[in-house]
């Protein structure tokens, strides 16, 4: 049976007032992968995932979500359809607890006993999490607000979660925890991931497929141990 399309970008052009970071990029994320997208600093990684979370809008091209169009789809109808963006930097909000920052990714879902149960998925998975789940997230290590800002996008039942560079300036063993939390998240939830990383090692270790994007364009779309097998791609663009 033929794998679903979860995403499928056509000819996206998107980017700040009249400079476009994204010249034209096409992809296809299919149903229940690890997609990674990797490239130079200001390849357009982070531009890439705003405009498929709806924060920018796309200039030209379409983007689709299970074969339907997203032109005009405001951010919040586009989270309630299942793309959750997990930004840069680990935005938790510091005042709030580990337990309140985890609500607030299911704040549209009604069901008091399924939050419950979410809640305590994550917890289960990050035992450091239900530790402090009385804490201000000011109080987490960068590791433990990463995990937290992932376990938020859990919360509002991710049909795709949209991740930028959540192994940014953490230790090897936390990079290794969140990598696996993606593997998991992809293994027992049916979650797609499309992941943004300059960390392109760690990356392709977990990722289907990688995609290098540079100066806006997607220029190798490749299995991702075929991409980090093919020194010349790797020297052209990934400086490694
Ligand atoms: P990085 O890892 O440095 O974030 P990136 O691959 O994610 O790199 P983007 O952040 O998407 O790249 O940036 C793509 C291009 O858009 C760059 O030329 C950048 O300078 C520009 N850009 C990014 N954010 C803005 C903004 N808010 N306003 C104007 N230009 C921007």
């Amino acid at each position: 049976t033929a794998v679903r399309t979860a995403l499928a970008l056509d000819g996206v052009v998107a980017g700040y007032g009249q400079d476009p970071a994204l010249h034209g990029v096409d992809l296809v994320v299919p149903e229940g992968a690890i997609v990674a997208v990797v490239g130079a600093n200001g390849a357009g990684k982070s531009t890439l995932l705003r405009t498929i979370s709806g924060l920018l809008p796309t200039s030209a091209g379409d983007i689709r979500q299970d074969g339907l169009s997203l032109a005009g789809v405001p951010v919040e109808e586009r989270i309630r359809r299942g793309i959750v963006h997990v930004p840069e930097r680990r935005q938790v909000i510091p005042e709030l607890t580990v337990e309140e920052n985890l609500r607030l990714g299911a704040l549209w879902r009604r069901d008091p006993a399924e939050r419950a149960a979410d809640t305590a998925e994550v917890y289960e998975f990050f035992p450091a999490l239900a530790e402090r789940r009385h804490r201000a997230g000011s109080t987490l290590s960068g590791g433990e607000r990463q995990m937290l800002a992932i376990g938020r996008a859990f919360m509002a039942h991710p049909k795709v979660m949209l991740l930028d560079e959540p192994s940014l300036g953490l230790a090897p063993k936390v990079v290794a925890d969140i990598m696996s939390m993606l593997a998991w998240l992809r293994a027992e939830f049916s979650i797609t991931v499309l992941l943004v990383e300059q960390n392109v090692r760690t990356a392709l270790s977990i990722a289907d497929t990688g995609v290098v994007l540079n100066l806006g364009r997607v220029v190798a779309t490749r299995p991702a141990a075929e991409l980090e097998a093919d020194e010349q791609l790797r020297h052209l663009y990934l400086g490694f």
